[in-house]
């Protein structure tokens, strides 16, 4: 009774534990979590985050990332920090089990202003997130508090939650929830969201290391073509290394991630008295995504919504357009809206120069200006894509694409409140491209 009575206050009011509400309570301060709390911050969105542990994670899970999360950073104006602690540019090598170069890949592009590929300490680049966040006043961490219910009403919702293992449980109100909750969110699991897809579940024992100097012979990330127990050896910036080993059919977990276990299968490379084995675990790796990423005023982001979406094998290296099944010019998109929202919305047709002005005024950065204005001279020119209708949502789902008049309906809603959901969208392709990428990286191995 007491969590309804207090669920249904008015909306963006707090409660008795929490006075003031939030416009965002974000749950989870992983690599996501605190990444969303650096976008909300800098869009000065009052922030609550809500994470489960005491203290900051030790220990690195993700080891590489690629140009796409660095302009996220960049655009969290964290990237200066970053770039020092980063080991950019390494290629990827397929080593055959007598250690031959069977393939070696080298990423060459530079399309976003990054490397392609960029390795990292996990906890060097939570680090920089944590300080990030720092920066702003109106971003408030609370950490040693579990998230163990919601209750979504027409103005918000109320987040419960327990501080400690038996603590007194205490309710948060926010507009909006963003669950950053990792792999086995609760929040996924409050909304009753299922996994999708199919998944090649694989455990694979992950040792972690500390070495007295890099290896000279280790200096990329290579994939150990071992009949026997395929392997990855992967050099991290400073002196950490990883290794991963395939568990092998019928292998208990348990007794193959044994210190004694990862000293042998390690020493290959190097004298295990000679290094410091931070952690030696087995890690099972799914390839699945959430069925919605959105449901009511509750988004998921990172590994809480995706583990995989178009990197399973058929998609591969492909391209494709995709389209919604008319095309359509500025003026029928502004009535489309019009329509949807009950405002009055118009199109005026700006010189690319002014709508570059007028977005850097309003701060935005010039990457992302350029980007906008290119678009749209692009589309002011009619150069073919934006009049191209394809049928791949049709080819790919079976099912038809959906037409603007009903995306327009549906999220009529964040046509008219300000900023939030399009941060919302920014912070939750961070979290698809972090966990995507380790997918599709973990799954070459
Ligand atoms: C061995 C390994 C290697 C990987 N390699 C890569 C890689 O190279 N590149 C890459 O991009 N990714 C990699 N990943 C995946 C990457 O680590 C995850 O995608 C990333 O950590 C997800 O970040 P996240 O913030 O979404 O979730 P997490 O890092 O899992 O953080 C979730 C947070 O939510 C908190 N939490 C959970 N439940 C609650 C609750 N009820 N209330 C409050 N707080 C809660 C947790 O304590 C945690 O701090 C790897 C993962 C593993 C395990």
């Amino acid at each position: 009774m007491l969590m309804r009575a207090q669920a249904e206050s008015d909306a963006g009011a707090g409660t008795g534990d929490d006075p003031e509400g939030a416009d965002v309570v974000i749950v989870g301060y992983g690599p996501v979590g605190a990444m969303v709390a650096n976008l909300l911050g800098q869009a000065g969105v009052r922030t609550i985050v809500l994470e489960r542990d005491t203290k900051q994670h030790t220990m690195p899970r993700a080891g590489a990332t690629d140009d796409e999360v660095l302009r996220v950073f960049q655009a969290a104006g964290l990237v200066d920090q970053l770039l020092p602690g980063l080991d950019l540019g390494q290629s990827a090598q397929f080593l055959s089990v007598r250690g031959d170069r069977l393939v070696t890949m080298r990423p060459s592009g530079g399309r976003n202003g990054f490397p392609q590929v960029a390795f990292f300490y996990q906890p060097d680049l939570e680090r920089v997130l944590h300080e990030g966040v720092a920066r702003y006043p109106h971003v408030t961490v609370r950490m040693g508090v579990r998230v163990e219910g919601l209750h979504e009403d027409r103005g918000g919702v109320t987040v419960w939650a327990r501080e400690g293992d038996r603590g007194r449980q205490t309710a948060t109100r926010a507009r909006y929830v963003v669950a950053c909750d990792g792999g086995r969110s609760t929040v996924r699991g409050l909304r009753s969201i299922a996994f999708t897809g199919s998944t090649y579940a694989q455990p694979w024992l992950v040792v972690d290391a500390k070495l007295e100097a890099p290896l000279t012979d280790v200096t990329s990330f290579q994939f150990i073509g071992n009949p026997d127990r395929p392997g990855v050896t992967l050099p991290l910036p400073g002196t950490h290394h990883r290794w991963e080993f395939m568990v092998l059919p019928g292998e208990d977990h348990a007794e193959l991630a044994t210190l004694e276990n990862a000293r042998r299968l390690v020493s290959p490379w190097v004298d295990p008295d000679r290094i410091t084995i931070l952690r030696h675990i087995v890690y099972t790796f799914h390839a699945r995504a959430a069925a919605q990423w959105r449901s009511g005023r509750v988004l998921l982001a990172g590994a809480a919504v995706a583990a995989e979406v178009l990197t399973g094998d058929s998609h591969h290296d492909r391209v494709y357009d995709v389209t919604g099944p008319r095309a359509f010019g500025y003026e029928e998109l502004a009535a489309v809206l019009a329509d949807a929202t009950g405002q009055r919305v118009r199109h005026v047709s700006m010189p690319s120069g002014i709508a570059a002005n007028v977005l850097r005024r309003r701060g935005k950065p010039d990457w992302y200006v350029e980007h906008l204005v290119e678009m749209a001279e692009l589309f002011r020119a009619g150069a073919g894509a934006g009049a191209t209708v394809s049928t791949t949502v049709r080819d790919l789902t079976g099912r038809p694409s959906r037409t603007i008049e009903s995306f327009a309906a549906e999220h009529a809603g964040s046509f008219t409140q300000e900023g939030v959901p399009q941060l919302l969208h920014t912070a939750a392709r961070f979290g698809l491209t972090m966990a995507g990428r380790a997918a599709s990286v973990l799954r070459a191995g």
